[in-house]
């Protein structure tokens, strides 16, 4: 029984490099892939069964075969976090459940046109859900769209992907701060700011949010190229990393 989290994307919708930037980071980016960032989601791995947390990737297709994932988990329905699921509708799979936030809305006509994409699943906030016996909490969040983060919890381990956010909703910090889980994984798009922000945290804010939560390793994601020019002049504290592109998280 073991539970993996691979973070397959760990950019903002700009990415990096961003198009036509000439900055550090992105000069950096073009040089060495390995600093290049995609649009921020994750890969989940519980015994044989795989859930691909939210779909900005826009190759999809090319990294999956049918079967080989068993379900969509999204955190919201802005481009960034769905786009990869426009050309994989018109594929020719056994239906794909998405599992997401009950947003009325969605983004354009995936709804409307779901293709092999089964939208049915509707999940509420703080309601425990299954997933090949993963135990997954949706936490609401704040965003400028309807917005879940999740609590996925194995027999001997909890993980906190918390994406996209700016601070969190005080019901959300009080079931983390009584579920501490041993990894939190949170959006981190910009570098420190004087003024709290407001659809993305900054590094004050993810700071202050963990006094509270108290987890042992936090996980930056969602990072742009700002907090990158950032990262490359300054020393991030003890128990708080930068994600990156390709970074698996093993827990037990
Ligand atoms: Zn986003
Ligand atoms: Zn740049
Ligand atoms: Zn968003």
């Amino acid at each position: 029984m073991s539970l993996t989290l691979t973070l397959t994307g760990t950019g903002s919708a700009q990415q990096v490099p961003v198009f036509g930037c000439h900055c550090g980071a992105c000069q950096r980016a073009r040089q060495d892939s390995r600093w290049r960032r995609k649009p921020c989601s994750g890969e989940v791995r519980y015994n044989e069964h795989v859930t691909l947390l939210d779909a900005g990737l826009s190759d999809l297709a090319e990294r999956w075969q049918p079967g080989g994932f068993q379900q969509f988990l999204l955190t919201h329905y802005h481009m960034d976090h769905v786009q990869g699921l426009f050309p994989l509708r018109w594929g020719v799979s056994e239906p794909i459940p998405v599992y997401g936030p009950p947003d009325e809305q969605g983004c354009d006509d995936l709804f409307r046109h779901p293709g092999i994409l089964d939208f049915s699943p509707r999940l509420s906030p703080f309601m425990v859900f299954d997933l090949q016996g993963l135990q997954v909490t949706p936490l609401p969040l704040n965003h400028s769209k309807l917005t879940f983060g999740y609590l996925l919890e194995s027999a001997h381990s909890r993980v906190a992907w918390l994406c996209d956010t700016a601070g969190l909703p005080e019901k959300t910090l009080t079931f983390l701060h009584n579920n501490r889980p041993d990894v939190v994984v949170i959006d981190c798009s910009h570098p420190p700011r004087p003024e709290t922000p407001r659809n993305h945290n900054d590094l004050t804010t993810v700071l202050a949010l963990n006094q509270q939560i108290n987890s042992p390793r936090v996980v930056l994601t969602h990072i742009s190229h700002q907090l990158d020019v950032w990262l490359m002049a300054h020393a991030l504290p003890e128990g708080i990393e930068a994600g990156y592109d390709g970074l698996v998280i093993r827990l037990p």
